[in-house]
């Protein structure tokens, strides 16, 4: 794995939602509690200040730092739920190269905390349809943006947004939109 490739990723995801971070809790502010820009910019900070500070050397490593950053630094539903994610990653990083099966893994880490499904407005709405497309060598910017649009019409069934009801829908979800950002940035950086 080309792991300055793995890093840039991460800097350009860190980059994306610190500009982003004003919609991202916009986003929150109409289905939840307003937080996940902050959130996502807190945490995705100390990610990157961490991976400066330790410089880890292998995907696996890399993937592990920015996890662990990533539990202990974000408070909410979505702290936990990427810091699964990137865990996964870690563990799947030691034994495949293959970045559609360490994302496989990933969402495997979402669901086995969140247990949320696809369907059910959050993250997983954006990661499963992703995954899918890169393994079938269909992944673009454009494939990811209307991956992220489809959550509009979805009605939450979990976390915060699952309060509102029908009232949910019409809204992007907060966390499938920021899971866009980690998509397209995979993509920007040429890791896949
Ligand atoms: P909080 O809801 O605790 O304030 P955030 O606002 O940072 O946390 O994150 C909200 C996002 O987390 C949602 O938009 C959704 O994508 C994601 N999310 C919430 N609950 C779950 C879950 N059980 N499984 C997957 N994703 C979830
Ligand atoms: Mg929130
Ligand atoms: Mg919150």
């Amino acid at each position: 794995m080309d792991v300055t490739k793995i890093k840039q990723w991460l800097e350009l995801f860190t980059v994306k939602v610190n500009a982003e971070k004003a919609y991202l809790s916009d986003l929150d502010g109409a289905i939840g509690d307003g937080d996940h820009g902050m959130n996502m910019a807190r945490g995705t900070t100390a990610m990157q200040e961490a991976l400066l500070e330790k410089n880890p050397e292998t995907a696996a490593d890399i993937f592990k730092v920015a996890g662990m950053t990533l539990v202990s630094k974000v408070g909410g539903a979505s702290g936990p739920l990427y810091g699964s994610a990137f865990i996964s990653m870690a563990k799947a990083a030691t034994s495949s190269e293959d970045m559609a099966e360490i994302l496989a893994a990933g969402l495997e880490g979402i669901q086995k905390r969140g247990k949320a499904e696809v369907g059910e407005k959050t993250m997983v709405d954006t990661w499963a349809p992703s995954i899918e497309a890169l393994k079938n060598d269909e992944l673009t910017a454009d494939k990811i943006t209307e991956i992220v649009n489809a959550t509009k019409d979805i009605k939450a069934t979990k976390g915060r947004a699952s309060y509102l009801g029908d009232r949910s829908i019409g809204h992007l979800d907060p966390g499938a939109v920021s899971s866009g950002y980690l998509f397209a940035t995979l993509l920007e950086a040429e890791v896949v």
